[in-house]
């Protein structure tokens, strides 16, 4: 654990340094889980990583304006309301890990809700963004993923409806759910299915997020567009291994 705990972390500090590009020849991904261990050396409990493409290398789906406002602007704001509320309501900031945090987050404030799901929600989904997607799983997830849905496409489908119809800002989900099954559903807000308070429970493997904010520039009011162009850039390494590691 400790070597593996090393590594992720050495990866992280080397993907700083270097170009998206040669980053992203690298499959190793570093945990979330691995954010709280920073927090000893910067006194920040919880920050962006850095994004492994540049904000215009997704724009097969996703413009450069937005990527750039959503991940400076919308997403560092929940980071950094996370850290202040985790000060406001005495967290100890070197025990606590995100995960931990959104499993008892009914014992929270809203705030604390809001922001905790907001930056969990964001890293998972940039890491689950790539220019050189593989367009499907391949392995043990696409098997699972038939098993579950009836084929690739079908899980699609489903996945697609789930996100359309989510009403107003939230999140559409493919979860491990606890006898780890593959199930399909979306939350509120910013909520997610690692929060005791949430009806969809389990590990999140994909998260697509359909607030406005992820998508009105290019797309305006046409959220299935979005999304059918959101499956030509997913990383399926990245959900396959945090199928794997469910
Ligand atoms: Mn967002």
């Amino acid at each position: 654990m400790t070597t593996k705990n090393t590594s992720r972390r050495a990866f992280i500090t080397d993907a700083a340094k270097t170009t998206a590009a040669v980053a992203l020849s690298t499959t190793v991904i570093p945990s979330l889980a691995n954010m709280v261990n920073e927090k000893k050396e910067t006194g920040i409990p919880f920050k962006q990583r850095p994004l492994l493409y540049g904000y215009h290398d997704l724009e097969v789906a996703i413009d450069g304006m937005t990527m750039e406002i959503h991940y400076t602007k919308h997403a560092a704001a929940y980071a950094k309301n996370l850290n202040e509320t985790l000060v406001a309501e005495k967290v100890d900031i070197n025990t606590v890990s995100l995960e931990n945090l959104l499993g008892e987050i009914s014992k929270y404030s809203a705030k604390m809700r809001n922001n905790g799901g907001g930056h969990y929600n964001h890293e998972l989904f940039w890491e689950s963004l790539t220019p050189k997607s593989t367009l499907k799983p391949d392995g043990k997830l696409l098997g699972q993923i038939e098993k579950y849905f009836g084929s690739f496409d079908a899980f699609k489908a489903k996945f697609a409806d789930t996100a359309k119809t989510r009403f107003g800002s939230g999140w559409a989900w493919l979860v491990l759910d606890n006898n780890k099954k593959l199930i399909i559903g979306s939350t509120p807000n910013q909520d997610n299915p690692l929060m005791d308070i949430s009806e969809l429970k389990g590990t999140p493997l994909l998260g697509l997020d359909v607030w406005e904010h992820a998508y009105y520039l290019k797309y305006q009011n046409k959220r299935p567009d979005y999304i059918t162009a959101f499956w030509s850039v997913v990383n399926w390494d990245v959900v396959a291994k945090r199928f794997e590691e469910g």
